[in-house]
């Protein structure tokens, strides 16, 4: 039971943060009695659904929020800047099943954190983003407050849920609503606004404790249609070259028992999306990984389970999907289905229950997929491993992607428990094909949006959840948005070691100013930047590797001391092409295709 508020004095600034300042009726009504307020009822609500991690950045009006948090007893780890909390936050949450909370103060600093709830509803990972705001009468005449600014409004779009509270007694139930928005269904970002005013309101402590609400089955099951269950298994039956494409719906669901059990049951061989790496190790012999193209293209009816046809898929159409096909779709959320292309046979419920209802009624009758569809898949799979096994054999200098990959693949294959972060372009799109996974929900990457800058924030959010060492795989670029919480990491002895791919600039560092100029290319950064020594103004440790044997030796070093460290990983600046696999994007190679 989480333990309400006596008449308790706290730290004074608290206390005088407390103290009720208008004309609210609390006033004088506790003056004997036991009182409790705001800030307490904030922090009571969290702990009594047992969430005890605040990922923030302080000011005014939550400094002392914070302060009374830490004081009972919940963790709150600081940031330097609040996109960073939020994304910390989301990918808490999305390792947990739990809202991860985020809390920043009015205006500024909830801009901030909004991008990071924008990417949590994106990704469908669940967060909390709590802001402090300005006062309401004030905001709504637009007289000009200090950080005035109609916070509600500008996250509804952002978010899966936007709330406000602005009485006490209400402040359990917008935590409770805050909690079910995020986790249910489909899960997203949800924002919850407080108002300093609320912060400080009083109320009698015994009606507090009571306002208070434990959320009872946060996340429920939900069971698909059996009408629904038998028409998926019906396309199954029919199918000859079957697929399932596993996505990080399914990671996040945390069906990892049954997903292996219906993959390895039907014989079916599976594509995990980026972040679905692990959720069955990469060296499975079903793995389709190392034929991708070709078994998106030449597949027949595809399982997708927590995946969406949206961009990263090609929107399930054109010249990636190849031969006609149809789709069964395993998904929480109904509106899903149809998005892009027609769903033959739509599956409604969470991941769990619904693979659950496939695996019951998959019986002696379901054959499993003919020899000439597994053996092609075979096939195509040795010939690519092989091309790319060649690639990696090579060991140029300086070091390219394929050569530095390597040697962090074969450290990493060492240690499956570890988390990692990935993102950048070409330093994201190498590093996905040739880092295996071994375990679920370790890879955490620029997901859904392709974004940047959450390489910092993701492997403190993951350090502190797991407690287990983090390996940061970042392009310079990337870093650049999120390098300022090195001090964070430091700051809280965090395992993180963060690898930077220096190639000296955007893509790479080799652009030249078309107009003959002094300034650089607009890709082009300070040609040599050591990195590693960024970490050290803080205490943390820096290693400048220049080869793969370097790099080795740092990366096993700084896994074993469990100390927050930095590799500048020296690559060869001309390695790398502009935006990575996405250089179709680009609106010059768009313009050029049509
Ligand atoms: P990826 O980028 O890996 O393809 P997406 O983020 O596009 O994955 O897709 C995740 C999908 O998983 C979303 O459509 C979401 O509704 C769904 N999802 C998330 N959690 C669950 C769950 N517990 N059960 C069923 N579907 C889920």
């Amino acid at each position: 039971m989480s333990s309400v508020i006596e008449n308790r004095p706290v730290a004074a600034t608290a206390d005088e943060a407390a103290k009720p300042k208008g004309t609210d009726s609390e006033i004088g009504a506790s003056d004997q009695a036991e009182t409790t307020d705001g800030f307490h009822l904030v922090i009571d609500a969290l702990k009594l659904n047992d969430l005890h991690t605040i990922f923030g950045l302080v000011g005014i009006p939550i400094t002392d929020l914070a302060r009374l948090a830490q004081a009972e007893g919940m963790r709150f780890i600081g940031f330097r800047h609040e996109q960073h909390a939020g994304n910390a936050a989301a990918i808490a949450g999305y390792m947990t099943q739990k809202p991860g909370i985020c809390m920043t103060v009015s205006a500024p600093g909830f801009l901030n954190g909004l991008t990071a709830l924008a990417n949590a509803t994106t990704n469908c990972f669940p967060m909390i983003l709590i802001s402090g705001s300005s006062e309401r009468e004030i905001v709504d005449l637009q007289q000009g407050d200090y950080e005035e600014m109609d916070q509600l409004n500008a996250a509804r779009p952002y978010a899966k849920a936007a709330y406000r509270v602005l009485h006490a007694e209400d402040i359990g139930v917008g935590i409770a609503r805050a909690i079910r928005a995020a986790v249910s269904g489909r899960p997203g970002g949800v924002y919850l606004d407080l108002p300093a005013k609320l912060l400080a309101q009083t109320m009698d402590a015994a009606k507090g404790r009571k306002s208070l609400i434990k959320v009872v089955d946060p996340v429920p099951r939900q069971l698909p249609a059996p009408d629904a269950v038998d028409r998926a298994l019906e396309l199954l039956k029919g199918a000859r070259r079957p697929l399932i494409l596993l996505g990080k719906g399914a990671a996040y669901a945390q069906a990892d028992a049954e997903i292996r059990a219906l993959v390895e049951k039907t014989g079916i061989p599976y594509l995990p999306m980026s972040m679905a790496k692990g959720l069955l190790p990469d060296t499975h012999p079903q793995s389709a990984s190392a034929c991708r193209s070709f078994v998106l293209a030449e597949s027949d009816v595809v399982v997708l389970i927590g995946a969406r046809l949206n961009w990263l898929l090609a929107h399930g159409k054109g010249k990636t999907w190849g031969a006609p096909k149809q789709f069964v779709q395993i998904d929480i959320s109904p509106t899903e289905i149809d998005s892009n292309v027609a769903i033959a046979a739509p599956l409604i419920g969470d991941i769990g229950s619904c693979v659950d209802a496939l695996l019951e009624r998959i019986d002696a009758g379901f054959a499993k997929p003919a020899a000439e569809w597994t053996g092609a898949i075979v096939e195509r799979k040795d010939k690519n491993l092989a091309k790319m096994a060649a690639m990696l054999a090579l060991d140029p200098s300086p070091m390219n992607f394929h050569s530095a990959l390597r040697a962090i693949r074969d450290v990493l294959k060492t240690r499956p428990d570890i988390n990692v972060v990935n993102e950048g372009a070409n330093t994201l799109d190498f590093a996905r094909s040739i880092i295996d996974m071994y375990q679920p929900r370790k890879r955490f990457d620029s997901g859904t949006w392709g974004i940047m800058g959450i390489g910092m924030g993701y492997a403190i959010g993951a350090a502190v959840v797991s407690g287990l060492p983090v390996v940061a795989i970042e392009g310079d670029s990337a870093f650049g948005f999120s390098g300022m919480e090195l001090e964070t990491i430091c700051r809280y002895q965090l395992p993180v070691c963060t690898i930077v791919f220096n190639n000296n600039g955007v893509y790479r560092g080799t652009d030249k100013n078309l107009s003959g100029g002094t300034d650089v290319a607009p890709t082009v950064f300070v040609k040599n930047a050591r990195y590693d020594k960024m970490i050290e103004a803080f205490g943390g440790v820096g290693y400048n590797a220049t080869t793969p044997a370097e790099l080795t030796k740092a990366l096993t070093e700084a896994i074993a001391s469990g100390k927050p460290t930095v590799i500048n990983a020296v690559i060869d600046e001309a390695a790398g092409t502009e935006s990575g696999r996405l250089t179709n994007l680009n609106p010059q190679s768009a313009a050029k295709k049509h």
